[in-house]
């Protein structure tokens, strides 16, 4: 048990929907039943978020966010109280959270996807539609915890939530190992995950493009892409070059841009994939330009679509990354406190950065 004497109030930041972040005083929330109250430790912002809350509030339907929701939807922590009814977790439990709340009984929740859980009433995505991370106290539901083990940090935890649970499951659909060339397009933190695992799976050559600069450098100076390339008209060409004429056994398409720059990648992805070969969609917004027989019927190749991932997946994974001594942290360049809240999504929205977190306790001193 943690003797902790909790505060009345607590900081929280919200999303208006002006390219600013909101400071503001909250209650501290008291946990129900099945529920519990975490301590937040390490809070990262995602592309999503940027996407569809901080400049307007885009997003519609799962993508809707509640006007005056606390944001953060990955967030991990500790448990520092439990309401009556929990089963299996416990105070002083460090714990990632599954970054939406299902209502448990539908097709989709039961396979444990509640990304694409079919209740208008009861699915509510943290950040989105409840309370999120960011701020100094979360209230979850226990069903939607997984385990964080001693090996990984907190910000490892957060960095599962969203970015390396969603990248683990496009990889696991298109099969990743020794005998691939990978590509990724689009290297922001999910194209980042992206390579990092491919490596850890035994990618046997792993090529990354992108537009902005300083990403390619991150790619490049963490040992995570063998060659990257710039954003151009020429990346199939390039493509091909670096694998003996033939294209890659396998793509990740990560950019998650509205952008004409998304939908040239996206096409560059899928062209530079050679026959037979296999190409995940995880990146999000945008088009997609594509001619079936060229591209798809004639060199007979697979294109799997990929939400997220399930909570048993998230669990293996984070099993995995013990077992790989694979630390998704390495990817936050940049920590906030959560007074600065602003500033570190204005940095994530400027795109010149690895992942941005917002952290505290021992999270923001590492
Ligand atoms: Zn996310
Ligand atoms: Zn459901």
């Amino acid at each position: 048990m943690l003797s902790i004497t909790l505060p009345e109030e607590m900081t929280a930041a919200t999303l208006p929907g002006d390219s600013t972040a909101r400071i503001e005083a909250r209650r501290v929330p008291q946990p129900g039943h099945g529920e519990v109250l975490i301590r937040m430790k390490c809070s990262t912002i995602c592309g999503s978020d940027i996407r569809c809350i901080y400049h307007e509030h885009l997003g519609k339907g799962p993508e809707g966010y509640q006007p005056g929701m606390i944001a953060g939807h990955e967030p991990a922590g500790q448990i520092i109280k439990t309401g009556p009814g929990c089963r299996r977790f416990r105070e002083g439990d460090r714990v990632i959270v599954y970054h939406i709340s299902g209502c448990g009984v539908c097709n989709d929740c039961r396979r444990g996807y509640m990304i694409s859980c079919t209740s208008e009433k009861f699915r509510r995505a943290y950040g989105w539609q409840r309370d999120g991370g960011m701020a100094d106290y979360l209230l979850a539901e226990e069903k939607d915890l997984v385990h964080l083990p001693a090996p990984l940090s907190y910000a490892d935890g957060a960095q599962v939530a969203c970015g390396f649970g969603t990248v683990y499951e496009g990889l696991e659909k298109i099969g990743v190992s020794g005998n691939h060339a990978v590509l990724v397009t689009g290297l922001g933190p999910v194209g980042l995950a992206a390579a990092a695992l491919s490596r850890k799976l035994g990618a046997r050559k792993i090529i990354g493009i992108d537009i902005i600069d300083e990403r390619l450098k991150i790619a490049r100076d963490l040992g995570l892409c063998d060659e990257v390339l710039r954003s151009g008209p020429g990346n199939i060409a390039d493509v091909r070059a670096l694998t003996g004429g033939h294209g890659v056994e396998r793509a990740v398409e990560c950019s998650a841009n509205a952008a004409a720059r998304a939908t040239a990648l996206r096409a560059t992805a899928l062209r530079a994939t050679r026959k037979w070969g296999r190409m995940v969609m995880i990146g999000e917004g945008g088009g997609m330009e594509m001619t079936p027989s060229p591209d798809m019927i004639h060199d007979q190749k697979t294109l799997h679509g990929s939400w997220v991932t399930s909570i048993w997946k998230m669990e293996e994974l984070v099993e995995r990354l013990v077992h790989w001594n694979l630390h998704p942290a390495d990817l936050i360049t940049h920590r906030f406190p959560l007074e600065k809240a602003g500033d570190a999504y204005a940095l994530m929205a400027s795109g010149r950065c690895g992942k941005v977190a917002v952290c505290f306790d021992e999270e923001l001193k590492s």
